[in-house]
């Protein structure tokens, strides 16, 4: 018989020439007693390095030369480990974001913890692939996705699912929101079919990005999402929301998914949960919830009240790396309905076929609800940090912030050359330095340069944004190393650079 598996079309195939006495060879380190020293110096530094942040400035430029050093070549052989771990000491670890510090407050950015670091370490040595498989890394995801949706006031039996961040979980939450809600079979016949209705999703001015980049890549296009008004306190109108359905019913277009916020981005607003719940349910409306880091507020009893109808939602997004303070990058989707999850996403191929005992007796639980084939252990560096401090513990940490923004807006308030720009509703401030005479222009080019300077200064790291009124320096407070005197120490920097910056401008 024609033999049609042969490994090779010629003989002069190089691979299949037995290297006589050639020895085989692994990644795994020669001397693993040496590598063990190497690992617990690498080790030691880097908690030397969490110790020590607040001496350190929060933000420094990289140095032309280290940029120029990090674009060499590819090494093609071996350096010495040692070559390597300098290099390293010197060019990569000195210039992080800067987010572990005390005064980093831009954008929303989480701090990391020791902790975290272990649980990394521990989750990388055993590297497990948790598309599902009965193996204990599936268990652990599966009991804090259970942990998670308890906390938040979602009902046992909700589905959830572990990604890399905010922007991915709202993104799966508004794919399951299309699937359930297109009204037909989007995963077969896709969106190109001429006589599909036109699907919209609405949102608010305030909703972050995310909902743009998912609208593009779920293949609903820009076109596809309402922008709705907001209110003073930058909540979505509910009113404009109930109108502009109406109107696009009207027109023979189908709403899909409203998207509510809890915590926006550029203030910490939340928009009025239970009613657009109420609204959804009226309407047959899929109702998702950003809640990147506003949703463990409701760790808080106190804060509770502020995000309440978070527990209403029909997909519910939100960040671990941001107020659950853990390193990047971890974020949650949970689905109150798990048929529809599943329905979403599910698929099968011969090669990922269950096979009746084994290690695979039964099909991929999170492969079957998200994007990832291969994912990682993303859940030990939850579960542990939640057995080490316990939930309330998270909870008084975000309450800490909160008191701690309300510490700097009052503080801003009694600064006659400051102003706040926005309310307060929770851990954002957003403020600015007042106008003396100039026109709008003036006074937001002033404030452009007291944030850059700032920034440059290490002393704080605070970002911007633009409200109604113009340019706003924004510090957003997701910070456990955080300390009261840390922003009194930022308001008199601004004061100290505005009054510089205003005297440079006014010339000799
Ligand atoms: C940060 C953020 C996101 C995006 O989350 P990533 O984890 O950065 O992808 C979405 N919505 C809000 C309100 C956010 O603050």
């Amino acid at each position: 018989m024609e033999n049609h598996l042969s490994l090779a079309e010629s003989s002069e195939d190089s691979l299949l020439t037995p290297l006589a006495g050639a020895p085989e060879e692994s990644l795994d380190p020669a001397d693993w007693t040496a590598f063990s020293a190497f690992a617990h110096a690498a080790l030691d530094d880097a908690l030397d390095f969490m110790r020590t942040q607040r001496e350190r400035p929060v933000w420094r430029p990289v140095p032309a030369a280290v940029k120029a050093e990090l674009r060499a070549p590819v090494p093609r052989s071996a350096q010495p480990a040692a070559a390597m771990y300098d290099e390293f000491k010197r060019c990569v670890l000195p210039y992080p974001t800067g987010n572990g510090h005390p005064r980093f407050w831009g954008w929303v950015m989480g701090n990391g913890t020791p902790d975290a670091v272990v649980a990394e370490l521990l989750a990388a040595a055993m590297n497990p692939h948790v598309a599902g498989y009965d193996q204990s890394a599936a268990l652990v995801e599966q009991q804090v996705l259970g942990w998670l949706a308890e906390l938040l006031g979602f009902p046992a039996g909700s589905s959830g699912v572990l990604v890399g961040g905010g922007t991915e979980a709202n993104l799966l939450g508004l794919c399951v929101a299309r699937n359930t809600r297109a009204g037909f079979d989007v995963r077969s016949a896709g969106l190109q079919g001429g006589d599909q209705p036109e699907l919209v999703v609405y949102a608010s001015t305030e909703t972050h990005y995310w909902v743009e980049k998912s609208c593009e890549v779920l293949g609903l296009g820009r076109r596809a999402l309402r922008r709705l008004p907001c209110d003073a306190a930058f909540r979505i109108e509910v009113s404009a929301l109930r109108a502009a359905i109406q109107a696009d019913r009207q027109r023979g277009a189908r709403p899909l998914c409203v998207v509510g916020t809890a915590g926006t981005v550029n203030t910490g607003a939340t928009d009025s949960l239970e009613a657009l719940a109420a609204l959804c349910r009226e309407e047959g409306i899929w109702f998702h919830i950003d809640g990147a880091f506003g949703a463990l507020a409701a760790l808080s009893p106190a804060l509770r009240p502020s995000v309440r109808g978070l527990e209403l939602a029909d997909s519910l997004a939100f960040d671990l790396h941001k107020w659950g303070y853990l390193p990047y990058g971890v974020g949650c989707t949970l689905i109150r309905d798990a048929a529809t999850h599943r329905q979403a996403f599910a698929g099968g191929a011969s090669y990922i076929k269950p096979l009746a005992r084994g290690i695979m007796p039964e099909p991929f639980v999170f492969a079957d609800r998200g994007i990832e084939l291969s994912r990682s252990f993303r859940a030990l560096k939850i579960w542990m940090a939640l057995k080490l401090h316990g939930a309330a513990k998270w909870g008084r940490l975000i309450e800490q912030n909160v008191r701690q923004a309300r510490y700097l807006a009052a503080r801003i308030e009694r600064e006659r050359e400051l102003e706040l720009v926005a309310p307060v509703p929770l851990n954002i401030v957003c403020f600015r330095v007042r106008s003396q005479g100039g026109d709008d222009r003036q006074r937001d080019a002033l404030n452009e340069e007291v944030l850059l300077q700032i920034q440059e200064s290490g002393v704080a790291v605070a970002s911007s944004t633009r409200l109604g009124s113009g340019f706003a320096l924004r510090v957003a407070i997701t910070n456990h190393r955080s300390r009261r005197a840390d922003f009194d120490l930022f308001v008199d920097t601004v004061l100290e650079i505005a009054a510089r910056v205003r005297r440079e401008n006014a010339g000799p």
